[in-house]
Formats: C-alpha cells, sequence, structure tokens
C-alpha cells in the first residue's frame, strides 16, 4: 500500500496569528509531504510495502540499515498527530478526564504546563515533546530528531513540533515563545481526551 499525506484538520490560515499560514504551508506541503514521498521511495518493492505505517516504524526502530526508512515513518507519523493536536481557539485550562489526571498526576495544571514547557525548550537540535500515558499515569517525554513514543511501546497523547521549521517563519529563534502560544492557543484537548480512551 502506498502512504499518503493526510489533509490538514483545519484550514492553512485556521491557526492565525499563532501560527501562519505561510509556516503550515510549507511544514504540511513540503517537509511532511517529502517524509510521505521518501517513505513510499524507500520501501517501494521491499516487505515494508504493504504495512501499515505504524508497523513501518515498529519494525526498523533501532536497526541501522533502516534509519532511513524508520526516520521518514516516525516523522509521517508524528506530523499527522501534531495536526489533531492543535486546533483553531484550543490551549489554555484542559476540559475533561485530562483535566482530573493532570491535578493527580502533575500536582495541578501549572506544574503540568511548566514541565512540557521544559521538554520543548531543553531538546537541543531537532525534535520533539510530548504528554506520554504509561501505566495509567501521564508523563513528559522528548524525542529527538524522527523519534517517537509509538516505535518504543508508549501511548502519546499530545505533542509539540520543536524542529525549527515548525516555528522559525514566525517565531524565528523564539522556540520559548512559540510553546508559550502553543500552549495557551493550541492545544486540541478534546484531541487529548480522545486519546485517554
Ligand atoms: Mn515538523
Amino acid at each position: 500500500m502506498t502512504i499518503n499525506l493526510p489533509d490538514l484538520p483545519y484550514d492553512k490560515d485556521a491557526l492565525e496569528p499563532h501560527i501562519s499560514r505561510n509556516t503550515l504551508t510549507f511544514h504540511h506541503e513540503k517537509h511532511h509531504n517529502a517524509y510521505v514521498t521518501n517513505l513510499n521511495k524507500l520501501i517501494e518493492g521491499t516487505d515494508l510495502a504493504n504495512e501499515t505505517l505504524e508497523e513501518i516504524i515498529k519494525k526498523t526502530v533501532n536497526k541501522a540499515e533502516k534509519t532511513g526508512i524508520f526516520n521518514n515513518a516516525a516523522q509521517v507519523w508524528n506530523h499527522t498527530f501534531y495536526w489533531q493536536s492543535m486546533k483553531p481557539g484550543g490551549g489554555g485550562l484542559p476540559t475533561g478526564d485530562i483535566a482530573e489526571k493532570i491535578n493527580a498526576d502533575f500536582g495541578g495544571y501549572d506544574n503540568f504546563i511548566e514541565q512540557l514547557k521544559n521538554a520543548g525548550l531543553t531538546q537541543f537540535g531537532s525534535g520533539w515533546a510530548w504528554l506520554i500515558i504509561k501505566n495509567n499515569k501521564l508523563e513528559i517525554m522528548k524525542t529527538s530528531n524522527a523519534d517517537t513514543p509509538i516505535a518504543h511501546g508508549l501511548k502519546p497523547l499530545l505533542t509539540i513540533d520543536v524542529w525549527e521549521h515548525a516555528y522559525y517563519l514566525d517565531y524565528q529563534n523564539g522556540r520559548g515563545n512559540y510553546l508559550d502560544v502553543f500552549l495557551n492557543n493550541l492545544v486540541n484537548w478534546e484531541f487529548v481526551n480522545s486519546n485517554l480512551v
């Protein structure tokens, strides 16, 4: 099967003024699309060509000769998850079951925000900041480059892309400003809650 580039779940200008149409256009049509194109080329004619994206990720992680396939597959998956992690008019205080779970596992929203922002800020170079659930407990984690929790049997609930291409056009080197805007204005808590069940 061919891996397809999914549509964004909103219009390209829907996240303005926080993330510009220009950023979303480059990020989706150039970066995300390139990972899809590269992956399809790399798996064509191989035994991975008929696998799902998730299976490709799990079968190539930590295999030196499959690094290119892993990187592109994981980046395809991570970006699709990232688009869904945002919505117009999102962010701020959580709602639903995740709100109670954040209070229970982090001792409150402020601690949660501080830890998630810190993960994004301290990811050296390119990567991702994540909210995951492990043994029924919420945890913050960060991954480098293309690495993704699902490659390690972990269940992600939310992600923030901290590659420079995610924010440079709008915030230049201000990763902290982008993280603040993401948390205050963009988090799709309905999506996070849907991943809890
Ligand atoms: Mn990206």
